[in-house]
């Protein structure tokens, strides 16, 4: 029994579709079909397959090549709609912010904090999180509860050791306590932090 010269297996004469070329290197016609996308050659021999041959598979290449186009295109969108989501996100976050900075300007701390624990996942060390630990120490400590500002910005600072205004209201924290020592132990890290 012949064989495929591309996937080595055989070929029953009688019941598959095969083809060959000038030199009678039988193939699979499925085979053919594959290897017809990146050549245009018998891979024995490298003699060109004919015209009216290559012709038979023109559509079942076209098609190929228009899924993977469409794969492409569909990759692409994607990738573009996550952008703009990232985006949006992002300045959803920075507005989210703005607005907490203001109720914290305007001394409505409690208002502030409410918004801001709501928010708070306390088991995320992503950035936003940490922004959101920043804004409740910094709540806190404009409120006058150091202990509980000292409390959020240890929180923050034991996840990212390289945020020197974390230490800078930490030491202010304890210097409002009175804890002179502690307070220095802060401050002493508000530039080392920065290495
Ligand atoms: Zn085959
Ligand atoms: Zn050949």
């Amino acid at each position: 029994m012949p064989s495929c010269i591309i996937c080595h297996l055989n070929i029953n004469e009688h019941t598959d579709s095969f083809k060959s070329c000038k030199n009678l290197h039988l193939v699979h016609k499925t085979c053919l079909a594959e290897w017809l996308l990146h050549s245009q050659n018998c891979p024995l021999c490298s003699e060109p397959y004919s015209q009216s041959l290559i012709d038979q598979f023109k559509d079942y290449k076209d098609n190929k090549q228009k899924e993977k186009q469409a794969a492409l295109d569909k990759e692409l969108k994607e990738e573009s709609i996550k952008k703009t989501q990232q985006v949006a996100d992002k300045i959803l976050f920075l507005k989210f912010v703005d607005s907490i900075e203001h109720l914290i300007e305007e001394e409505k701390f409690n208002e502030a904090i409410e918004i801001l624990l709501d928010l708070y996942n306390e088991n995320s060390t992503d950035e936003r999180d940490l922004k959101i630990l920043y804004l409740l120490g910094k709540a806190n400590y404009l409120k006058g509860r150091y202990d509980m500002a000292i409390n959020f910005f240890f929180k923050l600072v034991k996840i990212k050791y390289n945020y020197p205004d974390g230490f800078l209201y930490l030491g202010r924290s304890y210097e409002k306590l009175g804890l002179k020592d502690k307070a220095q132990w802060a401050y002493d890290r508000i530039s080392s932090s920065q290495k």
